[in-house]
């Protein structure tokens, strides 16, 4: 977000390959000493977005807590005893499933030449966490109710969590930085929001795996869980609670099962640990993503059974089809393009680009699913979103909140991926863009 991306092309070194190499950096414009010298965008980018985005966001969560609740919830500054338990209890089994032995997972190296280091136990995370806190609601039932009910008290503790990591991030970040990505310093609060260092570490582990994958993601899938059984004991059983809440499970475990092929993407390589992600991952998720399964817990669903079967069937194939079009790409890749992709001889453009490593190569998948357009895994995973909202219809917009925000999340990152690659790969990006023309629909966009 906000990176302007310099490319230097280097043609004459590349001449044995298909098509021109960049030498690539990625770097920030500087913003101007004096006030008055900045334009109106750097002003809005420095100073007026970063602390008013702080405060709508944070006040925000707390907000839409109180409107998709019953009634009975108050606002929380400070959390309580119970949130507390609940949210440090979250975070001590999150930091032990990295803490624990087991096999590591090396990152993408930078083009500074670090190479972060992952626990890769994310699927056995997943599957034991779910394991016993299904056990706990069996024998406990009304946890659910209370972590429903507890939501705006959650959403307090997450926040105080998340504002005490971010500033932490940034002292460590600029006193002491681990990873020399450092960038020129900036006013204080556009570092605060943005992050310093792309993979920082703290008591052991990544920060970014602790936040995103084991503590947002994971505080998602129980809180579907706890919802669907929350609105169950409010009232009675329901199909279409259940379906939500069982899309939501088999998008996550597929997130777990490939949580891997996550250190790749730009969340992991590109944006710095700040109030963005982190925030972004101890709060708005648990707060967001879980919306339309929370609001059906005091709003009981009106699409009527056969609607939930059918919204669970078409939920299961987009889902199905967003992982086999990441699918594709990383089975092409694993095979280094000697493959077949829908039976054909997997077909592919070379492309080159500059690493700490030197000039190194790759190709750019032009068969399969990659073939049709050039984010069509971004159109099923929102077609998917759209699905495990769907059980809140006839609410108005609330239930469709979280679809409605990926859509415009990921049409923004279809624009931030393009640059990226463009400047990576030069060229041959411009050659890929000509024979795959759309980014996400055919014949559309
Ligand atoms: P992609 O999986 O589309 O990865 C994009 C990268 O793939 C590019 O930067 C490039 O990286 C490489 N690439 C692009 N085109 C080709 C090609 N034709 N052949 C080979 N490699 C290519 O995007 P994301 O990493 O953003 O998303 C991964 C998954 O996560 C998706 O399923 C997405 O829907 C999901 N997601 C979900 C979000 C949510 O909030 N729910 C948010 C973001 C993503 P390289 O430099 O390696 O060449």
């Amino acid at each position: 977000m906000g990176l302007v991306i310099a490319s230097v092309p280097d043609s004459e070194s590349a001449s044995s390959v298909n098509v021109p190499y960049q030498r690539y950096t990625v770097m920030e414009t500087i913003p101007p000493y004096l006030l008055c010298e900045m334009t109106p965008y750097d002003v809005l980018r420095y100073y007026v977005g970063p602390p008013l985005l702080m405060v709508s966001t944070t006040v925000g969560v707390q907000a839409l807590a109180l409107v998709g609740g019953d009634g009975t919830q108050n606002w929380s500054l400070l959390g309580s005893n119970y949130s507390w338990t609940v949210v440090l209890g979250l975070l001590v089994w999150a930091l032990f499933s990295l803490w624990i032995p087991g096999k590591e997972f090396l990152g993408p190296t930078t083009q500074l030449g670090y190479t972060p280091r992952y626990k890769a136990n994310g699927f056995q995370f997943f599957l034991l966490s779910l394991t016993v806190f299904l056990a706990l609601l069996f024998y406990r039932p009304v946890t659910a109710v209370e972590l429903a009910e507890n939501m705006p008290q959650i959403l307090a503790s997450c926040n105080i969590l998340a504002m005490l990591l971010c500033v932490y991030l940034l002292v460590k970040g600029k006193v002491s930085p681990q990873t020399n990505e450092i960038l020129e310093s900036r006013p204080i609060l556009y570092e605060f929001y943005r992050g310093m260092e792309v993979h920082p570490r703290l008591l052991g582990v990544d920060v970014k795996q602790l936040t995103n994958c084991r503590f947002g993601l994971l505080a998602w899938e129980l809180l579907v869980v706890a919802f669907f059984v929350a609105g169950w004991i409010k009232h009675g059983f329901s199909l279409a609670h259940l379906s939500c809440a069982t899309l939501q499970t088999i998008y996550l475990g597929k997130f777990y099962w490939w949580e891997t092929g996550y250190f790749d993407t730009l969340d992991i390589t590109l944006d710095r640990a700040g109030y963005y992600i982190c925030w972004g991952c101890l709060v708005f998720v648990p707060a967001f993503y879980t919306y339309s399964s929370y609001y059906l817990v005091a709003h009981p669903p009106l699409v009527s059974n056969s609607a939930a079967i059918l919204i669970l069937l078409l939920g299961i194939v987009f889902i199905a089809l967003n992982y086999r079009v990441d699918w594709e790409k990383e089975y092409f890749r694993a095979h280094k393009g000697k493959c077949y992709i829908w039976g054909y001889q997997a077909t592919f453009i070379n492309a080159t680009y500059e690493s700490s490593s030197g000039i190194r190569q790759s190709k750019l998948l032009t068969s399969g699913f990659w073939g049709i357009a050039r984010h069509l895994n971004y159109v099923f995973e929102i077609l998917a979103a759209f699905s495990w909202c769907l059980p809140g219809f006839g609410y108005g917009i609330w239930p469709f909140l979280y679809a409605l925000f990926l859509t415009v999340l990921l049409v923004h990152r279809v624009f931030r991926d393009e640059e990226k690659c463009r400047v990576k790969y030069g060229a041959a990006w411009v050659k890929y863009s000509k024979v795959v023309p759309y980014r996400m629909i055919p014949g559309v966009f």
